[in-house]
């Protein structure tokens, strides 16, 4: 239960390892944002506030209310913050597909530290590198020593770093479940510990378009066709992550002729969302073989473009596969 303490609650908002997105989502609830200032004041805010780190380092234990922690944890700094913001929060929220899963930053767990940096610093082709210098955590300079924090070979999620007590889905949450956790917290309505702060249903249970239940015989990626706007997208052929994805986001990319990717997590009660999304994916393939040649599982499923990428896509370092496994 959270105490408000001079009648304002004290919330701080932290980014690690993500794109943003998710602090233009805070800002995208609107004129809500008045109410939330009404009733809380912001004690800590890096993207939007000039406040170093040591001043949180001095704030009392469990001096902030409500901690909204978006990105997962791939850095030296990104780890040393979590427990720093767990320690100073009575509520952490992992807020977005990056803090709740690991997100797409959680992708680079195909690779390690050195296949990150090789690819990104020395081998991109928009990288001029003559000299090939990657990042080192320390670099002397005239002036003194300048420091950078440790690169992880592991993305990690939130939960994976520190206790958290809430999770809020999406790439980036919704503004209205955003404004809906504020109201929850506001109020001290918040559900048990450990809870998802979004509809306990999936993104085709709140798609409006038809399904027939039809077989699929191709499938495609989203700029080889323009799909009927009224059918179901995957008995179009075109993989959508609906069945296997928690809604609560009003099916918002659907609206937009464009599949759900998958950002919000698992349904209810699932906990490995790609062997979620194949096997509803298997229901929907023909058997194959003589009697069903157009409809061979074994050829649609090697028309799936990075498998990994779309049915993991954010969620790959909370899956049971975790990341590639190391040999060294
Ligand atoms: Fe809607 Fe996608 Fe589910 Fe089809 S698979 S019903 S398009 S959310």
């Amino acid at each position: 239960m959270i105490i408000m303490e001079k009648g304002k609650l004290k919330i701080a908002f932290y980014w690690a390892a993500s794109c943003g997105g998710c602090e233009i989502a805070v800002l995208d609830i609107d004129e809500k944002i008045l109410d939330v200032v009404a009733i809380a004041d912001i004690v800590f805010w890096p993207v939007a506030m000039d406040i170093k780190y040591k001043d949180v380092e001095a704030f009392p234990d469990k001096y902030i209310d409500v901690c909204f922690f978006n990105g997962a944890i791939r850095t030296e700094e990104q780890e040393y913050m979590a427990k720093l913001l767990r320690k100073k929060s009575k509520v952490l929220v992992a807020f977005g597909s990056c803090a709740q899963l690991g997100g797409i930053p959680g992708l680079a767990n195909v690779a390690n530290k050195k296949e990150v940096f090789e690819r990104a610093y020395l081998q991109s082709p928009s990288t001029n590198n003559p000299d090939s210098v990657t990042p080192k955590t320390s670099f002397k300079v005239p002036e003194g020593e300048l420091k950078l924090p440790e690169f992880f070979d592991t993305v990690k999620t939130l939960d994976q770093t520190v206790d958290v007590d809430y999770y809020l889905p999406g790439c980036p949450p919704a503004s209205d479940q955003v404004a809906k956790a504020v109201e929850a917290i506001a109020k001290n309505e918040l559900p048990p510990k450990g809870s998802v702060l979004a509809a306990a249903k999936s993104v085709c249970d709140e798609c409006p378009r038809k399904k027939e239940d039809k077989k699929i015989s191709k499938i495609y990626r989203v700029y080889e066709i323009t799909p009927d706007p009224e059918r179901c997208l995957l008995e179009q052929g075109i993989i959508c992550m609906g069945p296997a994805t928690r809604g609560g986001c009003g099916a918002q990319c659907i609206s937009a002729n464009m599949p759900c990717t998958g950002c919000g997590g698992p349904c209810p009660n699932e906990v490995e969302q790609g062997a979620a999304m194949i096997s509803a994916l298997s229901s929907i393939l023909g058997v194959g073989g003589e009697k069903d040649p157009e409809y061979d599982a074994e050829k649609l499923i090697a028309q799936i473009k990075d498998p990994l990428g779309t049915f993991y896509k954010y969620s790959l370092p909370a899956s049971l596969l975790k990341r590639r496994i190391m040999k060294e």
